[in-house]
């Protein structure tokens, strides 16, 4: 199965890119800031925020700085 980012992002992984790709935190209060900060609504609810599932990845086109707790853009 490919790694894939949030709804809308056209990355997928791949060798030969140089992006990288983030868990979603498992902390609570970080997961959501992420959540937040990524403004993605759902797929099929545009409504709703979207809420990743802890096997889904950020990649780091969204990271302001490759640490990857700083802020997303
Ligand atoms: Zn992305």
């Amino acid at each position: 199965m490919p790694t894939t980012c949030a709804p809308g992002c056209t990355q997928r992984h791949s060798k030969s890119s140089d992006v990288r790709f983030f868990r979603i935190p498992k902390d609570e209060e970080r997961r959501k800031k992420w959540i937040i900060l990524m403004k993605r609504m759902q797929a099929d609810n545009p409504n709703r925020l979207w809420e990743p599932s802890y096997h889904d990845r950020i990649c780091s086109l969204h990271f302001i700085s490759s640490k990857y707790n700083l802020i997303l853009h």
